[in-house]
């Protein structure tokens, strides 16, 4: 997705994003529901998760989508690490490299019989940089959503640190008024 930066535009290139997310919207509202979800992604090991309340609907519709890319065989995939900086959204993953193999009978020119394994690593290759794919096009995405409120939004310094702002948020920021919580609070996340 092409994001443009300039204010007359980015309005008619966003907007079939943010309303494509209220159309998905799911059951899953906040991140305990989203954990309860899918379990094993959050089960692993992990150097913080941290959500914000304008890119959740993104977050948890890549959950969904990963979850259907790995199908039965979840690969211990997990969320190494989920937290923003400079303003966009970094979404760090971990899966094993179960290789699966397969069995090759080779018969030599003197009749034996040899059983070979081989690793089908093509499929194993793809389907990980299916997930890939799919992780970094959402975090794309994330540079043009606003963090607080998941409206169409682009990268705002005005109030010291960079943020992505929709119009609304931005001039809150700039009025010095302080922007809404945009963390989850604690209930919603335990
Ligand atoms: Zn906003």
């Amino acid at each position: 997705m092409t994001v443009k930066r300039d204010w007359t535009s980015w309005k008619t290139t966003a907007y079939p994003l943010a309303n494509r997310l209220k159309r998905a919207k799911t059951e899953m509202n906040t991140p305990k529901q989203l954990y309860a979800r899918f379990p094993y992604m959050f089960a692993g090991k992990d150097l913080g998760i941290t959500l914000y309340k304008g890119w959740f609907l993104l977050f948890a519709k890549l959950c969904q989508d990963i979850d259907d890319v790995l199908g039965a065989d979840k690969r211990n995939f997990h969320w190494a690490q989920v937290k923003e900086k400079f303003g966009a959204a970094r979404w760090y993953f971990s899966m094993q490299n179960m290789h699966a193999t397969v069995a090759v009978n080779e018969i030599g020119s003197d009749g034996v019989v040899t059983s070979l394994y081989r690793t089908l690593v093509r499929d194993v290759e793809s389907i990980s940089s299916h997930v890939s794919r799919l992780v970094h096009a959402a975090e794309t995405l994330t540079h043009a959503t606003c963090i607080v409120c998941g409206e169409p939004g682009k990268l705002d310094s005005h109030g010291g640190y960079i943020l992505v702002l929709c119009v609304k948020h931005a001039r809150q920021r700039i009025g010095g008024g302080s922007l809404p919580q945009y963390l989850f609070d604690e209930a919603d996340q335990v």
